[in-house]
């Protein structure tokens, strides 16, 4: 691997997070280059392609029918039992938004970082990393043979398999209750709701975790769900949740499938450390998805434009130390990490919490005016019909 190629930053990996990051730093004038070890940008798709109507306004991102399948109105919790939890536009509000075409997104983030001057490889692996003193060094396989790339900064945006992370000697390993494997199918004679998604929650359709309905069309929609890791024994219990939860719904019994896809998701706390000398870590990579919806895109964006903004001041400063880069680590946790600790304690709550008892949590919810989806409305919510549930549910506070 004689040939060198040297950048101010290599991104590695060309999903949201890395594209994201390698816009804002081209746009600062560096050069970067971002890798990405598939043949075909955002191919093949594995997500359920819901995201926040914020998420576009944040990223700058025009409103486009090529990408976006379906617009909402809201969201709709499904307890075991039956009851339905609506959470209408006033109070899901931007949260909920659209149903993408993901494959069509993650190009349209990649064009617009070449777009900002950024050069991009596919069918390019990371393979090595080595800290050179003053950069990093790291191996890129090619269909043509190999090439070494000489970073002053590079970004970790590698997704939920991060080797690279590892490689600079940050712990990445994660608990197995702190890992949801997924499973999706797209479907299409299916009955839909066409301006909610739907989560169906609690041990009777799987447990630890929920099942979606995300609507695309009229009659088509991403039914999947994600199963926590203390709830798969074998090679296709994931599976089988989800074919056992399809065969006993007569909406979608009927349904024919089109697609599958799936995926580990992470649905813990975030690494610890983000940065290291010439090293910044991103969405996935960095564990940053949403421990209790198992959502990441819009994490993986905003640190992203941290993480732009930070390595642009390093650059300019010509010290990519991990003390020049620690402010990605303060600013991408000013705006996630609160969140993202409730969520967890949440995630962990729903793993204890019985069917009978999520019934009592939805019917009260459901039938009290809520003025916003917080845990304090949802505990009074809860406490003025059900006061005994509010001890199991004590941890929230
Ligand atoms: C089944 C499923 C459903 C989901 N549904 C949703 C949803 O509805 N909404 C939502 O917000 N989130 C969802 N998520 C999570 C979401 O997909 C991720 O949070 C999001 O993709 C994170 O973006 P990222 O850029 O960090 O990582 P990724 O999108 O995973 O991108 C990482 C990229 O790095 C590349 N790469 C990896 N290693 C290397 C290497 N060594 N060299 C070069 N390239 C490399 C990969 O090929 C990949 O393209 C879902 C996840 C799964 C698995």
């Amino acid at each position: 691997m004689n040939e060198e190629k040297v950048v101010d930053c290599l991104v590695i990996g060309a999903g949201p997070a890395g594209s994201v990051t390698a816009r804002e730093v081209a746009k600062g004038g560096w050069s970067v280059l971002m890798v990405e070890k598939r043949p075909e940008i955002g191919v093949p798709v594995r997500c359920g392609e819901g995201i926040s109507k914020q998420l576009l306004d944040m990223i700058g991102l025009e409103k486009d029918p090529s990408f976006i399948s379906a617009e909402m109105d809201g969201a709709k919790i499904i307890s075991p039992g039956g009851h339905v939890l609506t959470l209408g536009p006033e109070i899901a509000g931007p949260e909920v938004g659209f149903i993408i075409e993901r494959e069509v997104f993650d190009q349209r983030l990649a064009k617009m970082a070449a777009r900002a001057g950024a050069e991009i490889w596919v069918r390019a692996e990371a393979v090595s990393y080595e800290d050179a003193g003053d950069g990093v060094v790291v191996g890129i396989k090619l269909i043509s043979g190999a090439i070494s790339v000489k970073a002053r900064v590079v970004v970790a945006a590698d997704g939920f398999e991060s080797l690279i992370a590892r490689w600079a000697g940050i712990e990445t390993k994660l608990d197995i209750k702190d890992i949801d494997t997924c499973l999706q199918y797209e479907m299409v004679g299916i009955e839909t709701d066409d301006r909610y998604t739907e989560f169906f929650v609690g041990r009777r359709y799987v447990p630890g975790g929920y099942v979606w309905c995300f609507p695309k069309e009229h009659g088509i929609a991403n039914v999947g769900l994600g199963v926590n890791g203390l709830f798969v024994n074998e090679a296709g219990d994931t599976k089988r949740y989800l074919d056992d939860f399809i065969a006993s719904n007569p909406r979608f019994s009927k349904g024919k499938i089109t697609e599958i896809n799936g995926g580990g998701v992470s649905v813990s706390l975030p690494l610890e450390e983000t940065v290291a000398d010439h090293l910044v870590i991103v969405g996935d990579a960095a564990r940053m998805i949403d421990p209790l919806t198992g959502g990441g895109v819009y994490n993986a964006c905003y640190a992203a434009l941290q993480a732009g903004k930070t390595i642009c001041e390093a650059l300019e400063k010509n010290d990519t130390s991990k003390a020049a880069l620690e402010p990605y680590e303060r600013r991408w946790r000013d705006g996630l990490e609160m969140e993202m600790a409730r969520n967890y304690i949440a995630k962990e709550k729903l793993l204890e919490v019985s069917d009978e008892t999520l019934d009592k949590v939805i019917s009260a919810i459901s039938g009290y005016d809520m003025k916003d989806i917080t845990t304090e409305e949802i505990l009074r919510a809860v406490g003025s019909r059900y006061p005994e549930v509010l001890k199991v549910l004590g941890g929230l506070m």
